[in-house]
């Protein structure tokens, strides 16, 4: 039966969302095409992982080997080519995160296969892989098609996919053994470090008021500040806030900042580009205020305000007072 592989990303001791979201595609994908998913786990100590993956692919395949303890494109290049030469995957599905898009085109061109990058939909056409992209900063869909091939790779943009619960133990633990024979050095891993934190973590937050460009510059900000906290919420914003050092980045939603899913999340003045999208479309309730009605952003919102800020905010403060 052909297979479906999903490289599953771990980095400091947990798996991160991309793995379930890609599961769940690849088990959609997998049952259109008659197909099978494989979770590729390649680690050091990652018994605990294997078995977490295995209530959700058909397969778990592992490699140990104290050299894949944490990330590094060329040796999980020199393992994935060696997994897929022997087990032929019809596509292997890689996250469109920092560590995909390392190790995606090199695995490609070695491989000679087709890759097509940061897709948010997948599907066969007989046995061709079709994808969909986003481009021009989400206003157009492209549909790709790609040439005949044994082997396709695709990576998958994070956020799209919202995983169920486990469902118990599905798939069997394959133990293959490394193919990593001497010490590759050319990447070396020397440190992880996260950004210190001066201030709210907005990752914690239950509403989040959002900022973007379209305040005009830091002098709103004070008032967007009081607005939050009147509400019990914090205060979060785009990256060109960031950028522009009206806020600082700890404040950033955004596949370059943080990712949040509060109860409410309301973004005022933000366009609604998929960087920063895709962070927080998990958010339970979306309320975007922006004066374009054509901003992406209304494409995820549940509730729109099409109106200068402006005009709503005095409103806004006007409620949440009634609320203390
Ligand atoms: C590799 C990479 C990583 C990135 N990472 C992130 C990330 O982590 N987070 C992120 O946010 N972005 C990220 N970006 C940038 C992203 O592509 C967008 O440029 C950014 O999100 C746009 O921010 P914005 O919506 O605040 O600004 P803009 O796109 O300029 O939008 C401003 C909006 O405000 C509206 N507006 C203007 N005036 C008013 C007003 N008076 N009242 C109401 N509405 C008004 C406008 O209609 C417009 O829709 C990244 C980009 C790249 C290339």
């Amino acid at each position: 039966m052909a297979e479906i592989f999903v490289l599953v990303e771990h980095r400091q001791g947990k798996i991160r969302d991309i793995t379930f979201e890609m599961l769940e595609a690849g088990e959609k994908l997998a049952s259109q095409q008659g197909a099978s998913s494989t979770a590729v786990l390649l680690g050091h100590n990652v018994k605990s992982f294997a078995e977490e993956l295995a209530t959700r692919a058909s397969k778990v395949l592992v490699v140990e080997d104290a050299q894949l303890q944490h990330f590094n494109s060329s040796l999980y290049q020199k393992v994935l080519s060696s997994l897929i030469t022997k087990y032929q995957p019809l596509l292997t599905l890689i996250g469109h995160t920092a560590f995909g898009m390392d190790l995606a085109p090199s695995l490609s061109v070695e491989m000679g296969f087709p890759l097509v990058t940061d897709c948010i939909g997948l599907s066969f056409e007989e046995s061709r892989l079709k994808a969909v992209r986003s481009v021009y900063g989400g206003k157009v869909n492209a549909n790709i098609s790609t040439r005949e091939s044994k082997g396709y790779l695709a990576t998958l943009r994070p956020g799209l996919y919202s995983p169920g619960a486990p469902e118990g133990k599905k798939g069997g633990i394959v133990m293959e053994s490394s193919p990593l024979q001497e010490k590759i050095d050319i990447k070396k891993f020397i440190e992880y470090i996260e950004a210190p934190l001066t201030g709210e973590d907005i990752t914690q937050a239950e509403i989040i008021v959002s900022v973007g460009q379209g305040i005009g510059g830091p002098e709103p900000i004070p008032m967007f500040e009081e607005v939050a906290r009147s509400l019990g919420g914090v205060l979060a914003c785009s990256r060109p806030v960031v950028d522009r050092n009206w806020l600082p980045k700890e404040r950033q939603v955004g596949i370059s900042g943080k990712t949040v899913k509060p109860k409410i999340y309301i973004a005022i003045g933000i366009s609604g580009a998929f960087q920063h999208v895709t962070a927080m479309q998990g958010s339970d309730t979306i309320i975007a205020i922006n004066k374009d009605p054509r901003a992406p952003i209304f494409g995820v919102a549940d509730y729109g305000i099409v109106d200068d800020f402006q005009n709503v905010i005095p409103i806004l403060k006007e409620k949440a007072k009634g609320m203390k």
